[in-house]
């Protein structure tokens, strides 16, 4: 999962990239909202995290300029206490959610997941494809119930592919998605993960969870399932 942070002070900027490494998240960040705009237009990005107060065009702007072109991830605003009309402008220019600072990274790191989750069409934390279940929240996998040991990075390649369960993901949108850094995507580490996945979530090799598509990628094969709980 790819965030964009956007945010002035240094010290909250360092703390929360830091903060979302530790997650997992794969980070773009800058204190510049004209910087903002750009990277949100450019990079593959799949939830946003702005500071209304930026130095020098408002957040609320940036968010403006990212509809305008119709750049439609989520986007979830932070803001001063006290300023609440900022924060109503923010939500009625298109912004998803929002915090009010100071706040827990935790509620932060929660409200991301949640965003970019539903902006998939999924409303619950738990992804349900056939036999294969991903808890989100707890970050674990089951197949008929019975859970699976999974690595973080392992964790990461499945979430992305059940996310967008049914379509069809190629190996660069894979690593755009969970490497910041092109330098670290590498497709050999990808089709090994996979690899690996494959075997874990379909050790008798009868249900084919993760197809190859031919020269496009992978999918993830089967539907989403009910989503009662
Ligand atoms: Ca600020």
């Amino acid at each position: 999962m790819r965030v964009l942070l956007i945010e002035d002070e240094p010290a909250l900027r360092e703390q929360l990239v830091s903060q979302l490494h530790a997650e997992g998240f794969a980070v773009d960040s800058t204190g510049s909202g004209v910087e903002g705009v750009y990277l949100g237009s450019e990079y593959p990005i799949d939830v946003a995290i702005v500071d209304l107060g930026l130095p020098d065009i408002s957040g609320t702007e940036v968010i403006r300029q990212w509809r305008e072109a119709d750049r439609s991830f989520p986007v979830l605003i932070l803001t001063a206490r006290g300023r609440w009309e900022d924060k109503v402008s923010g939500l009625e220019i298109g912004a998803d959610d929002y915090l009010v600072k100071p706040f827990h990274t935790e509620e932060l790191i929660a409200r991301l997941r949640a965003l970019v989750r539903r902006s998939a069409g999924w409303a619950e934390s738990k992804l349900r494809c056939g036999p294969i279940i991903l808890d989100t929240a707890a970050k674990s996998a089951s197949v008929e119930n019975v859970p699976v040991e999974i690595t973080a990075f392992e964790y990461k390649v499945l979430e992305h592919l059940m996310l967008h369960t049914g379509r069809v993901v190629s190996k660069t949108e894979l690593s755009e998605h969970l490497y910041e850094d092109e330098a670290d995507r590498d497709s050999n580490v990808l089709e090994v993960i996979v690899g690996r996945l494959r075997k874990k979530l379909d050790p008798d090799r009868d249900t084919h969870p993760i197809e190859t598509v031919r020269g496009q990628g992978y999918r993830f094969r089967f539907q989403r399932t009910g989503e009662e709980n």
